[in-house]
Order: structure tokens, then sequence, then C-alpha cells
């Protein structure tokens, strides 16, 4: 029955990831990998994880009963609270309908489907997506007939924000045109408008109608700190830009392999959450029927107990300090020891684990082929997968491609 399928390429990054392993050269590096690793290069089961799946072993009280359709309530509540705030308006007057998801691809995928059904479209159905995002934000859209259309995001001479082309697009665009922004940590880029400039794109979002599709990927991972994280969100719930948000525990709570996450779509009224949540309800019901519960238990014990959220808090700061303080040293590596030409201020400025180093196709391919560095095409680098021991060899080899 399937003569007529064409044969797919694989995924560019598992791809990477592929030949990463199979290179049997000591020195290699791995730095296309979205996913952090510690000192040692191993991946990292937070401490506080470990203690709640300890506590979870022993609980006699658990079964492997299905959730509600809509998950686990005591996860989706905290959840919500987490990332719009505890003293959230649209917590408080009930205004936010919350559903547990296959963790963000889930939430990205549950909240473009319900946008494809029940969007006012103004016109053909179109998301607006920064230049460059996430490559599966394409797919994830396509995939419920959405037609993605980008807007300038990322400025390749500055090696930062390309704000007017931004704000000109968002002016430009036909009003109540849905736009996709990350919340923090701009994959690939590592590139977020500051607070200033997150007021002034909320000023035309509501000039506009235009809605905001947020997706959360990186709360407290990205500057280990969760409320500076959720700074745009909850500023754009204050100011009622019509919003919904995309939230993933797969960084911030090392989860990666659990698909822990949440979709919370804020409305304007009580009543009107009711209705989202109850089409909501019916869409997860013919997709997944009812989300995991392990992963949700675990992120649930940890938001409402008081010392586990600390303790969480703890390592959210080491993984995102290690982070920060990797881009330093690179930095420094680059600007002081091997005086590097160019500037490379973004380094230190980007956040979040990626880094847009501004290098080219063809000088990435010379990392990979020469040096066994192995990162995309588009000059992304992972701090994550850099340590210690392979920064040095790293910060001398993009000196060598910078070079030529
Ligand atoms: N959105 C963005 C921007 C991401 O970078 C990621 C992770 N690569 C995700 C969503 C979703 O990841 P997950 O499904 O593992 O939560």
């Amino acid at each position: 029955a399937w003569q007529q399928v064409p044969l797919a390429p694989p995924d560019s990054i598992f791809k990477l990831t592929t030949a990463y392993k199979a290179d049997p050269f000591p020195q290699k590096v791995n730095v296309g990998v979205g996913a952090y690793r510690d000192d040692h290069n191993k991946p990292w089961i937070l401490p506080v994880v470990k203690k709640v799946t300890a506590i979870l072993l022993n609980d006699p009280t658990l079964d492997h009963e299905y959730l509600p359709i809509t998950g686990l309530p005591e996860f989706i509540s905290a959840a919500a609270k987490l990332i719009l705030g505890s003293d959230s308006p649209a917590l408080s007057e009930a205004r936010v309908a919350s559903v547990q998801t296959i963790s963000g691809t889930g939430a990205n995928h549950l909240g473009a489907l319900f946008l494809s059904r029940y969007y006012p479209w103004n016109g053909q159905p179109v998301v607006r997506l920064s230049n460059p995002t996430w490559a599966n934000h394409y797919a994830i859209f396509k995939n419920v007939g959405i037609a993605p259309n980008d807007y300038p995001y990322y400025h390749p001479v500055t090696i930062g924000l390309d704000y007017d082309g931004f704000l000109g697009a968002l002016r430009d665009a036909v009003p109540r045109s849905v736009f996709l922004l990350h919340a923090c940590a701009h994959n690939p880029t590592g590139v977020d408008p500051t607070e200033e400039q997150w007021a002034a794109i909320a000023d035309v979002m509501l000039e506009k109608g235009h809605y905001a599709f947020f997706d959360c990927a990186y709360q407290g991972f990205a500057s280990g700190d969760l409320d500076r994280d959720a700074f745009a969100v909850r500023y754009f719930v204050g100011r009622k830009v019509p919003l919904l948000v995309c939230q993933s525990f797969a960084k911030n709570a090392g989860l990666y392999g659990e698909r822990v996450g949440a979709l919370h779509v804020i409305s304007s009224t009580t009543e009107e959450a009711t209705r989202v949540r109850s089409q909501l309800s019916v869409l997860q019901r013919s997709e997944i029927s009812n989300p995991p519960s392990h992963g949700a238990r675990l992120v649930s014990l940890i938001l409402n107990n008081p010392d586990l959220f600390e303790e969480w808090k703890r390592d959210i700061k080491t993984m995102a300090h290690r982070i920060i303080s990797i881009r330093q040293e690179l930095y420094d590596l680059l600007t002081q020891e091997l005086k590097t030409p160019g500037n490379w201020d973004h380094i230190i400025n980007q956040i979040g684990m990626f880094s847009f180093t501004g290098i080219n196709p063809t000088q990435s391919q010379a990392l990979v082929d020469k040096a066994h560095i192995y990162l995309t095409a588009n000059g992304r680098i992972s701090m994550a997968g850099l340590n210690s021991k392979n920064i040095r060899y790293f910060a001398e080899n993009l000196d060598k491609a910078v070079r030529g």
C-alpha cells in the first residue's frame, strides 16, 4: 500500500546527535544538543526530582488509573500559578482554561488545533512566526491547516533583535493576526526583547487586536529566576492582550522524556473560559484521551510543597548559572586570550541554552569536518554542550574557523 510514500529526511538535530555518537574522536564536542548537560557532559537528574520520585514510589495510595481528560487538577492549577503568577488577575477572576499536555510540543499542538477551529480569522488561517524560530513550529501549525508566515526578528549584522523590523511587521499585519512569541530565551537565537521593548510590542498588539501565542519552554532555566522569565507573559496578561501560553517542564525540571506540560488559554470572562475549556477537553479526548500521570505527579509535588519548591529553585539556579558562567568563560577566551576577530558581546548578552554565534554555514561545516564539533548549519550552539574540559578546545577551533 505504501509504494507512493517518499522517504523523509532524518530530523537535522537528531541526525547531528547520531553522527556525534558514531564519531570515535576523543575530543569531539556536541553543541547541537537541546538538553542540559552538567560539567561532566552528562544528563542531570535534578536532586529535587530524585527526592519526589522516591516519595511517589513509596506512596501506597497511588495507582495507574486514568487522569481526567484535562489532566491532574493539582498539577494544572499550580502550573498556571507558576507561569501567570499567584496574584494573577486572570486566575483570581477565573478566566484561565488550563489543560495538561504532552510537554511543550503538545501544548503548541493543542493550542494550534484550538485556534484552527475557533479563532475568528481575518481571512485564511495564518500564524506569524519569528524568523528564525524553533523549526517544529512550522510543522505543528501546518499540520492543523494554519499557514506559517515569518516576521523579522533577528538581525544578522547586530546579532541582536531586529526591533524595528519586528514592530513594523506588527503594525503592517492585518488586524487580529496571530503572533507566536517566545516568552523567554528565544530558540534558536537567545535574543529576547527588553522589558521596554515588550511594552511597545504589547501596545501595537492591543492597537491592532492581535493575538499572542506564547511559547514558554524555558521558564527559570533562562535567567535562573522563575518570575523574571515570566515577565512578558504576566505583563501581557496585565495589559489584557488576548493570549494563550504553552508551558513545558522539559528543561526547567529536566523531565524531557516524561512529557510534562500545559496549555493555558486566557479569556475575558469566567463564562468564556468555561466554554473554551469544554472545547479543549473535546479536542484533547480525540487526540490523546488522557495525559500521562507520572511526570505531572512529580511536578505537582514540587510546585505544591513550599520546601520542595525552594529546593527546585536552587536546582534551576545550578543549571542556569552554569550556563551563564560558560557564556562568560567563552567570551573571555575569545576576546581576551585568543583575540578572535569580530565582536562577541552577544555571547554574554544572549540568554538561555542557545547562542547564535553569527558564524556562517561554511564556518559551521568547517567546525564539524575539521574539529569534530557538532553544531547546526545556522551557527547555533548549545551552551550546555560546553564544560570546563572542552571549552578551550571549542574556543580555539571557533577562532580558527572565524579566521578561515
Ligand atoms: N518550544 C520551544 C521554543 C522549544 O525550544 C522546545 C524544546 N526544544 C519546545 C517548545 C518543546 O519541547 P518539549 O515538547 O520537549 O517540551
